[in-house]
Order: C-alpha cells, then sequence, then structure tokens
C-alpha cells in the first residue's frame, strides 16, 4: 500500500453538490432537486487509488463526473493539481483537460463505431497537441503497447474487438494526453468476470508506469479492496465512511458500511458459513427527498433519537478512518459508545475468526 505520508493532495474536493432541478406545473417551475451529491468532500493524494463505493444509485458516478467538470457543479471546490476547476468556463476547461481524464462504464457505448482504433486513440492529440500524421500514429502504437492492444489492430472498429479490448481501447485514449488524474467509472462492470481481472490488473501496471492517481468508481467491493489505497463509502449522495483499506475491511465503524461489507461473499466456505448477513430493511429514499437528520437514519438497524433529528458530524475513529455517525459523539470515556458498537457488531460479522 502505498505511503501517504509525504505524498502530495492531487484533488481536493470541498462542500461539492450536484442537485439537478425538477421542474412540474404548467408553467414548468422548479418544484425541488434531485440532491444526486450533497455537500461531499475528500481528498486524494498523488499516486494514490481511491475507491468509491456504494449502492447503485447512491450518487457515486454522477460524483465522479461532476469532479471532472463534465457538469456544471451547484457548488463546492474542486481543486486539481492546485487549480480551482468547480467554476472554470469552457475555454479553461478546454486546456485543463489533458491533466484529467475518465475511463466509462460501457466501452460499447463510449467508442465511436464508425471510427478506427487509431482515429479513437488519436482523437485527443488532434485536439489537444500538434503532432504530425506519422508523429501522431508513433504515438497511438506507443499507447496501444502500454495497453497491451497488437499495433496491427490499429486500423480496425471496435466492433471487431472484444468487451476487454474496446476497455483497453477506452484506456489508451484516456492515456493519450499523459494526464495526472484518471476517474475509472465502473470500468469492470460490463466485462465478463474471468476479464474483469486483467483490466484492474492493467490499470495498476499503468498506474506505476505513469504515476497516474485514480478515483475508481465501484459497487464491487472486492475487486475495491484489491486496487484502492483508501476507500470512501457512499450513500444517498453523502460520503458516511472514509478510511484506508486495511482499517475499512477489517473495522468498518458506519452501520452502512458494515452492512455493505456484510454481504460480500468470503471465498473461505467455512467463514461464509458463519458469516452474520446484515439485511437492511426498506428501500433507499429518494434523493429528491432525503429524511431529516442523517440519511441513514431510515434504514440504520441502530438508528438513536437524535438521528431523526440532526445530522451527524464527522469523528476520527482510528487514524485517518471518518466515519460520519452520531454513534461516535465524542465522550468522555478512552474509547467512544461507537467504537466499542463497530468493535462488537464486527466481532460477531467474523465470528470464529
Ligand atoms: Fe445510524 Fe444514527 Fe449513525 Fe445514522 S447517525 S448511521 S442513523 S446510528
Amino acid at each position: 500500500m502505498l505511503d501517504m505520508s509525504d505524498a502530495r493532495k492531487l484533488v481536493e474536493i470541498r462542500g461539492l453538490k450536484m442537485h439537478f432541478p425538477i421542474f412540474s406545473g404548467l408553467l414548468r417551475r422548479q418544484s425541488g432537486a434531485v440532491k444526486a451529491v450533497d455537500d461531499v468532500s475528500f481528498t486524494i493524494y498523488e499516486g494514490e487509488t481511491l475507491g468509491l463505493v456504494g449502492e447503485s444509485g447512491c450518487g457515486k458516478s454522477t460524483c465522479g463526473r461532476a469532479v471532472l467538470r463534465l457538469y456544471d457543479v451547484t457548488e463546492g471546490s474542486i481543486r486539481i493539481d492546485g487549480v480551482e476547476i468547480a467554476q472554470a468556463d469552457p475555454a479553461q476547461l478546454r486546456g485543463l483537460r489533458p491533466t484529467m481524464q475518465m475511463v466509462f462504464q460501457d466501452p460499447q457505448a463510449s467508442l465511436n463505431p464508425r471510427m478506427t482504433l487509431a482515429s479513437i486513440i488519436g482523437e485527443p492529440l488532434d485536439e489537444h497537441t500538434k503532432l504530425g500524421k506519422a508523429e501522431k500514429l508513433n504515438r497511438v502504437y506507443e499507447l496501444m503497447d502500454a495497453v497491451g492492444l497488437n499495433r496491427a489492430f490499429a486500423h480496425r472498429y471496435p466492433h471487431e474487438f472484444s468487451g476487454g479490448q474496446r476497455q483497453r481501447i477506452g484506456i489508451a485514449r484516456a492515456l493519450a494526453l499523459q494526464p495526472k488524474f484518471i476517474v475509472c467509472d465502473e470500468p469492470i462492470a460490463a466485462l465478463d468476470v474471468s476479464i474483469q481481472a486483467q483490466v484492474v490488473n492493467l490499470l495498476e501496471k499503468l498506474q506505476d508506469e505513469f504515476g497516474l492517481t485514480y478515483l475508481f468508481i465501484s459497487h464491487d467491493l472486492s475487486m475495491v479492496r484489491h486496487i484502492a489505497d483508501r476507500v470512501a463509502v457512499m450513500y444517498l449522495g453523502k460520503i458516511v465512511e472514509t478510511a484506508p483499506r486495511e482499517a475499512l475491511y477489517a473495522a468498518p465503524a458506519h452501520p452502512y458500511t458494515r452492512a455493505l461489507l456484510s454481504a460480500v461473499p468470503e471465498p473461505d466456505p467455512r467463514r461464509e458459513a458463519r458469516k452474520d448477513r446484515i439485511i437492511l430493511k426498506g428501500d433507499v429514499p429518494s434523493p429528491a427527498n432525503p429524511p431529516k437528520g442523517c440519511n441513514f437514519c431510515t434504514r440504520c438497524p441502530e438508528v438513536m433519537e437524535i438521528c431523526r433529528e440532526a445530522e451527524p458530524d464527522t469523528f476520527e475513529v482510528t487514524p485517518g478512518q471518518f466515519v460520519a455517525c452520531h454513534l461516535y459523539a465524542q465522550t468522555n470515556s478512552e474509547q467512544t459508545a461507537g467504537q466499542a458498537a463497530a468493535t462488537e457488531a464486527h466481532k460477531s460479522i467474523q465470528q470464529g475468526d
């Protein structure tokens, strides 16, 4: 795991909100807003992979797109490599695009079927560089080598490739301008299980080779455990827990994280048989109408009175492990009630270990 003690902050997100207005009535007046991302803050250090996890619809993909300014954000600060981009205009953003790129979930949908592989990978070079034809083709070949695509395929079309190869094309295109920061939005979700590990291994290899920094968005907690240095857990538009990978998987502190992790299958059948699964009751509320107080209060097995009234603060429960939950409000005792609850709950999940 990467040592963050001396690492530079490459991405700093503070109070990010992405609300989509809802219009209704004859006059199409705004009657509310879908709070897809609601006051989210996190930091990603240079060379690090931050995993962003949560159920589908929790706002993680919207968050990734907002960070890259693929949307006009509602509120908040986005600093990438020291440059504030939250309110940057299109011309400024165009100048900053080489620094930050995205790998999309569905390689089939994100590649133009009428363009050859060489023109797809070379497109950002046309936009942002003045390379001549031969230099550009050379650069395309270098990128194909980097992602493990045979140079002989340069003039083929996307439909001639498998899903895994198409995702390699998407990764090569994202690398074309030598970015520092890449948002990987569910990059393996559309791929066969047998191919997923290959693509994750490729992303890790490229990170080492080019010093890349990733925001890795996924609902697959096993894969995030493999690739991420730290993990942020999102529920209904908010980050509820951020922690170094080992701490999060060994002793998840937020009740929602504990429920999510209890659903991850164990490779060892004996441990799997002993595991207590936490089944959450009810549905995820609508982000257009989130509950008062804690967002998770309608489903939380440990809900208290205060949870329905006040939004929880964030507490650091172990070094680098931040949790937004009233269970962790400081008491005078050495260990907070929340920490004790987390430890006990985790023990019961891992019973017999
Ligand atoms: Fe559960 Fe309350 Fe903590 Fe929210 S603040 S996660 S409802 S215990």
